[in-house]
């Protein structure tokens, strides 16, 4: 089959691999129809994520029928068209029980964090992702569910991370009615945080970023306020202006270790750590918003960054939020607001790019070049 491959830094091309095979009796083997390329995927491509092997295929986000089942496999069967969560989680462990999937602790049980996630790396588990015409999916009675017979393929698609994900974050943010909502970074799970800070009542949402077409389409698909941080000197004191000199309600990081491609060529891991290895968004966040706030962190962070302006926080008395996405807690809510007509995920996407391709799909994604926000991969 062909599959997207790790070649280095910046250097991806697509290969022919074996087709994977049911190595446990819970496995199923999926055929991709729809993946996508995610934020996170560039972490992976810039470099900055720890044990990221030479041959890995990448993709979290994906959604395909099911080819094959193994012998345990209860709630799928053969032609099912499946929707696959990005976290590889047990179900029944300590963690699972409270729906907090993407902590598993059975899965990928010598990380002291993170669980499982399909092709993002050996610190996640070493799982082959689904950028590739097939893919293994372990434990496929936990995660994958079958795809609503009224729900879009490519909506469906966008829910297995990017839209979970920007809910999950406003949900961390405790919004209650009438807050005002940061959200920083107008990428796609930013746009969704924005979306989704309406749904939760917000009163305004403002978000930042310095991509002019970006924040277009977070003013048309979020109806959300912009800043472009690039027209500032000090973003944080204009956010501040703009609110009452209070600071927000709610700061959303949507944004997370450099994600932006031609930034990290120059800014280097060693000159950030000469920096103080400070993160821009966080303490942004930290700095933006109101005493008392809550700063809910969904960007990702490599190890890169150590000096986290925790000592601040702690003054400020914030409640800090974070982590990964547990995907599948969100679907319930999120097939009600699509199906009410309140949110169209596929708005979001700007690009479909045969699998052949995928190299130049992670360029304009990476280097945010002709317009792109979401790129949909068609194996
Ligand atoms: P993306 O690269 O498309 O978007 C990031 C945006 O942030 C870009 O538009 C960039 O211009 C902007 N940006 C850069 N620096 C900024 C700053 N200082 N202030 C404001 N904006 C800034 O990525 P994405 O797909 O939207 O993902 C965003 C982040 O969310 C990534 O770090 C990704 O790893 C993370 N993520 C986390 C989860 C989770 O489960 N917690 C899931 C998916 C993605
Ligand atoms: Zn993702
Ligand atoms: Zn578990």
């Amino acid at each position: 089959m062909k599959a997207m491959t790790y070649r280095g830094p910046y250097r991806i091309r697509v290969e022919e691999k074996d087709i994977p095979r049911i190595e446990h009796p819970g496995d199923a083997i999926v055929r991709v129809t729809l993946a996508a390329i995610c934020g996170s995927d560039l972490h992976l491509y810039h470099g900055l994520m720890p044990d990221t092997r030479v041959g890995m295929t990448f993709g979290h986000e994906f959604i395909g029928v099911v080819q094959e089942v193994g012998p345990d496999v209860r709630n799928l069967k053969v032609g099912d068209r499946v929707m696959v969560p990005f976290n590889i989680y047990c179900g029944t462990c300590w963690f699972c029980a409270r729906g907090l999937y993407s902590n598993c602790h059975n899965v990928n049980p010598n990380a002291t964090a993170v669980g499982g996630i399909y092709g993002y790396s050996h610190t996640c588990g070493g799982y082959d992702g689904g950028q590739a015409e097939f893919v293994r999916v372990p434990l496929a009675d936990v995660g994958p569910q079958v795809i609503p017979d009224d729900i879009d393929e490519t909506d469906a698609l966008l829910m297995t991370d990017a839209l979970s994900t920007g809910y999950f974050g406003a949900q961390l943010g405790d919004i209650v009615a009438g807050d005002t909502v940061v959200v920083l970074g107008a990428g796609p799970v930013g746009l969704f945080a924005a979306k989704s800070a309406w749904l939760m009542g917000a009163g305004r949402v403002i978000v930042i970023d310095q991509l002019e077409y970006r924040l277009a389409k977070a003013r048309e698909f979020a109806h959300a306020e912009t800043l472009n941080f690039a027209e500032y000197d000090d973003i944080v004191v204009e956010l501040k202006k703009q609110t009452d000199y209070l600071g927000a309600d709610v700061v959303i990081d949507a944004v997370g270790a450099e994600a932006d491609g031609n930034l990290i060529q120059q800014v280097t891991a060693t000159k950030l750590k000469m920096q103080g290895g400070s993160p821009v968004a966080l303490n942004w966040a930290i700095d933006g918003v109101r005493k008392g706030g809550t700063v809910s962190v969904l960007g990702a962070y490599g190890p890169i960054f150590s000096a986290v302006k925790f000592g601040d926080a702690m003054n400020k008395g914030l409640t800090l939020r974070m982590n990964q996405a547990p995907v599948k807690r969100q679907w319930p809510r999120l097939f009600e607001h699509i199906r009410a007509g309140y949110l169209k995920p596929s708005d979001i996407v700007t690009h479909r790019i045969p699998l052949d391709d995928i190299a130049e799909g992670y360029h304009l994604f990476s280097a945010k070049l002709d317009g792109c926000i979401k790129a949909v991969v068609v194996p």
